[in-house]
């Protein structure tokens, strides 16, 4: 490292013990030297003068690393208590896989029954590529999970033979857990301390998906979880106009081989697109109390409403899960689900009849949206067919429950 002074490239040095609020909008920014930038520019080169042996942290070739990354690198690792700078990854499935690939060959990945679909297709690929054994358990049900996770630990240790463990990328023997809560889309709550305490009991490793939450609503690091994955696409963006990822992790051992993940993979992210996600980052506490507060005044109007079959949201008293997630989350979300009177198709047509509410995939942008998840083919059959996820953005509470209200109607006429 140099003088920060003369290396306007890199974020300036941040003052310690800030409330995330604040680390949203201060971190990542450049040096506070006489006309400087307020903002980090977006560089647009491949390429970095370079002679002799590249040093630590030298930038060299912009597939290994580039300064367009290094702010919002910095944010995320704050926002999720770590020291090591975050890896920005080209989409939330490129980080995914790298943090999949942290599972040796031969190797055993738990996995919740309901998460993001295509992370549980990625999952099960590891079995055709690398022979990898995939459990999938009731993730909520914290009984079942851990001996889940010692079954896996003990065909691993060839149950009282001598058979070498397969060694993962860090070195580390044993099962890999892989968490997501609350789970997409049954918002089933997990109970992140008891999981990473058996996990690492038997020498595994405990990889969260953090989108729902956000930092700002979990930081599983802090429960002891060893990486945290993000889509960058859904709320540290914020608005619905880029598609990125990012990982997290204080091992070192563990970053190495995510960072070897990135560069060997390439899946990378354009120097326009990390710098949008900063710009979405800066608001991202308003966002989400906004939207948060939002959601939950919606899942209580929601509640008992003739129209409407049932409403799950983790700050719901009558969510299963509730008190466990009041006591390890600092925020319930921004997600809940509706399942409106009319089946299948009575949820199909409230998609069609919404006219502020967008029908569309993905979530977490200032746009509210929904979407039947049973309409796509790969989302598991125990969800049920009605079942409309719901994503609450920033607009005002009382129109976002007129026009659900108005569609609910509409859905009610396919009631039999
Ligand atoms: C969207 C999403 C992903 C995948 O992220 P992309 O940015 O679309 O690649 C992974 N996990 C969860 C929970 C998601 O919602």
């Amino acid at each position: 490292m140099t003088d920060a002074s003369a290396t306007p490239s890199e974020p300036t040095a941040h003052p310690e013990g800030l409330h995330p609020e604040t680390v949203v909008v201060s971190a990542g920014r450049p040096p506070r030297t006489e006309q400087a930038p307020v903002n980090q520019p977006v560089v647009l080169s491949s390429t970095y003068i370079s002679t002799g042996e590249p040093g630590p942290g030298d930038l060299i070739y912009a597939r290994s690393g580039t300064e367009t990354w290094l702010p919002f690198e910095e944010a995320i690792a704050k926002l999720e208590g770590a020291e090591l700078p975050g890896l920005l990854f080209g989409s939330g499935m490129a980080a995914v896989t790298a943090a999949l690939s942290l599972v040796p060959v031969g190797g055993e990945l738990i996995v919740p029954r309901h998460g993001y679909h295509a992370s549980l297709v990625a999952a099960r690929d590891l079995t055709a590529r690398s022979g990898v054994r995939v459990t999938e358990v009731a993730i909520e049900e914290t009984g079942a999970a851990v001996a889940a996770v010692r079954a896996a630990a003990r065909r691993l240790s060839g149950e009282g033979t001598d058979a070498a463990l397969p060694t993962g990328a860090a070195g580390r023997p044993g099962p890999v857990l892989w968490l997501e809560t609350p789970t997409n889309p049954m918002l089933e709550v997990a109970d992140l301390p008891a999981l990473v305490a058996a996990t690492h009991d038997v020498g595994g490793l405990v990889l969260v998906d953090n989108t729902f939450a956000t930092p700002l609503g979990q930081q599983p690091l802090s429960h002891g979880a060893d990486v945290v994955v993000h889509s960058v696409t859904k709320y540290l963006s914020g608005h619905s106009d880029v598609v990125l990822g990012a990982a997290v992790t204080d091992d070192p051992a563990l970053r190495a081989a995510l960072l070897d993940r990135r560069s060997l993979g390439g899946a990378i992210a354009g120097p326009f697109e990390a710098w949008l996600a900063l710009r979405g980052l800066r608001t991202l506490a308003l966002r989400v109390e906004r939207s948060q507060a939002t959601a939950a005044d919606l899942a209580e109007r929601l509640s008992g409403h003739p129209h409407v079959v049932a409403v799950s949201y983790p700050g719901l008293t009558t969510h299963p899960q509730h008190e466990r997630a009041a006591i390890q989350m600092s925020g319930f979300g921004s997600i809940l689900t509706l399942r409106p009177v009319g089946g299948a198709a009575g949820a199909d047509a409230l998609t069609r009849a919404v006219r502020l509410w967008v029908p569309a995939t993905s979530l977490g942008g200032v746009e509210s949206s929904l979407e039947r998840r049973r309409r796509l083919g790969a989302e598991a059959p125990t969800v049920p067919e009605d079942l409309l996820r719901l994503s609450v953005g920033i607009e005002h509470a009382d129109d976002l429950f007129a026009d659900l209200e108005q569609a609910l109607a509409v859905a009610a006429t396919y009631a039999g």
